[in-house]
């Protein structure tokens, strides 16, 4: 359950948590045509909190509005400005930030042109997205039966309400099975991504991920961690990977936002090289945290001060 906080940002109004609704004939929620994200902000070693690659995950909003066409009433900046302002008023150190741009009520059926496009921002207390033990321990995936979007039927690049149906669906049959999370192929066959995340393999000291020009979401933990690897003398490649490449890994990780940096240690009931994190997944994660919550100062242009 959420935690339920103070406010959220309506439409360029902070409205009290509980008043914070739509109508029932919100374009959205009929046809799953919005667009989201997700940011977390982490309080770091200096004892201030700070949201982690604000501009690129607003970015990555504004491409998705581009996309389907919605036109944010808000620029990036007022949209920026929302997400610290929502935590400060919430009093969050640490959390998730949910901006949501929406179709909402007026005409019903899919054009519907003027319905207001409707923008807003809402925070919450969120922790190991994947269980604090996951991260230390890894988890346990399997490959799902559903597919990854084809890039003709979907938009990959973008984070669309409705196109996330397909992870909802992934996740449940994976937990229902007794795994932890799902790792979708792509409509070809190949290694896509998980339903929240990316996936990386580490084969003879080198880091494999599906390359951009894939079904994958561009995810920004994705990016930290090639860059993170790369700075570490770590070489990495963006390529095909096939479920037996994935199998016969030496180690396997998934990145997020929510998920952060997440072993994976056993796929379809296959240890992933000795069946725990690995040498090279330890210090990107490592590394990782350092940058969003320690002391590593090295990527002062991740970070915006709450
Ligand atoms: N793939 C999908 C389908 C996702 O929903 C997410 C989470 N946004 C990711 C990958 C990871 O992206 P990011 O690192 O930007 O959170």
């Amino acid at each position: 359950m959420v935690e339920k906080l103070q406010k959220i940002w309506v439409d360029g109004k902070l409205v009290a948590w509980d008043e914070a609704d739509v109508h029932i004939l919100t374009h959205s929620l009929h046809y799953g045509l919005a667009v989201f994200e997700g940011i977390r902000a982490y309080k770091r070693a200096d004892g201030k909190s700070y949201v982690f690659r604000l501009k690129e995950h607003i970015d990555r909003l504004f491409d998705g509005c581009k996309m389907t066409m919605l036109k944010c009433e808000f620029s990036k900046e007022q949209v920026m400005a929302a997400c610290t302002q929502v935590l400060r008023e919430n009093k969050l150190e640490e959390g998730y930030i949910r901006p949501l741009v929406f179709v909402g009520d007026g005409a019903m059926g899919v054009y519907a042109p003027n319905n207001p496009v409707r923008t807003a921002i809402m925070v919450w207390k969120w922790g190991a997205y994947l269980g604090e033990e996951a991260l230390k321990a890894g988890i346990r995936a399997k490959i799902s039966s559903y597919a990854r979007h084809h890039i003709n039927v979907s938009l990959a690049k973008g984070k669309i309400t409705g196109q996330y149906t397909n992870s909802v669906l992934a996740k449940r049959e994976a937990k229902l099975a007794g795994y932890d999370e799902a790792i979708m192929l792509d409509t070809q066959g190949y290694v896509s991504e998980g339903t929240g995340e990316n996936i990386f393999i580490v084969k003879n000291g080198v880091v494999l991920t599906p390359d951009f020009a894939s079904s994958i979401l561009g995810g920004i933990t994705r990016d930290t961690a090639i860059t993170l690897a790369r700075e570490e003398g770590i070489p990495v490649q963006e390529c095909r990977i096939t479920r037996d490449m994935l199998w016969l890994a030496d180690e396997a990780f998934f990145t997020g936002t929510a998920a952060e940096i997440t072993p994976i240690r056993e796929v379809d009931n296959r240890a992933i090289g000795e069946g725990k994190p690995g040498p090279i997944t330890e210090r990107i994660q490592k590394r990782f945290f350092d940058v969003v919550r320690g002391t590593d100062s090295s990527h002062p242009e991740w970070l915006t001060r709450v």
